[in-house]
């Protein structure tokens, strides 16, 4: 099992960090873990493409998690001529209605995919890619899920858990995928110690956790339980007995020198496994139940 940080920033600008993205590599699955502003480019960069992805989980839908959907969804339909699976995609409510006014009759793009499917030179392009008229409009197969829900891959399963961040306006989910060669927990986007993450994560070779903030300097307390912090993120992995914690999400006052280093040697005093910066294009590879190899 392959995976691929796409995007460890926030919805702050930035050249280096793009908006969150997690791209895993089971089998022949390729699963897309939130897909924020910029995780597209970094999973073109991976070497993937958007008809590689096969299943798409998003956590909540603040736009820094799932801006990039709807570029994933138009070009996988474009690209795939309709010779590809219809994309797989989980997330919590309102989803559904989130996709249908993306891309239904109505939609955002209704009037470029109606152009797509009707204009003589786009049939061309579509025939020249080897579809066959006539054009179907793009259809991923959203299902609605909540925290508890389990979803069964070929040779995965993922398990929907709570999230602690910015309910009840938005429902937050983080994620457990269990494969044979390991298992990875993405908190989402997560504060404070959640019991939720502590239970989803039991165990896991990897946690990849918010860590937003420097512990101390969080502006008030229910922002410290929205948004992760490292002395907190360090509680949660212990508890957890996860092997690895990888810190993403983070903002750019605690990615410097200095402070990074702090960060990850407070972390380990509390934590015994081993601790990583996440840094997008950063790959972690699983095999037989530990992390093998970690590039970039
Ligand atoms: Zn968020």
């Amino acid at each position: 099992m392959k995976i691929t940080l796409l995007g460890t920033g926030t919805p702050a600008p930035s050249l280096a960090r793009q908006s969150s993205g997690y791209l895993l590599e089971v089998d022949d699955d390729l699963i897309v873990m939130d897909h924020g502003p910029g995780a597209h480019q970094r999973l073109i960069e991976s070497g993937h493409r958007a008809v590689d992805v096969s299943h798409v989980f998003i956590s909540h839908l603040h736009y820094d998690h799932c801006m990039d959907y709807p570029r994933l969804v138009l070009q996988r339909w474009d690209m795939g001529a309709g010779r590809i699976l219809d994309l797989q995609v989980y997330g919590p409510p309102p989803i559904a209605r989130m996709t249908e006014l993306l891309f239904g009759e109505d939609g955002v793009w209704g009037p470029d995919i109606r152009a797509r499917i009707e204009h003589e030179s786009s049939i061309f392009v579509f025939q020249e890619r080897g579809g066959k008229p006539p054009r179907k409009r793009p259809a991923p197969c959203v299902k609605e899920v909540h925290a508890g829900d389990v979803v069964e891959g070929g040779a995965w399963k993922v398990t929907v858990g709570k999230a602690s961040h910015v309910q009840p306006q938005l429902e937050c989910l983080a994620f457990r995928l269990d494969g044979d060669e390991g298992s990875v927990c993405y908190s989402g986007d997560s504060g404070g110690v959640c019991e939720e993450i502590v239970e989803l994560a039991r165990g896991c070779d990897v946690l990849i956790h918010m860590n937003h903030y420097f512990s101390g300097t969080e502006p008030t307390a229910s922002y410290r339980q929205a948004c992760g912090n490292h002395r907190d993120n360090a509680v949660i992995a212990k508890r957890a007995g996860v092997k690895t914690l990888v810190l993403s999400h983070v903002l750019a006052q605690i990615d410097q020198p200095g402070v990074r280093e702090r960060i990850v040697h407070e972390v380990q005093q509390e934590f015994d496994g081993k601790v990583i910066w996440g840094e997008d294009l950063m790959r972690l590879t699983l095999a037989a139940h530990g992390l093998a190899k970690v590039e970039g």
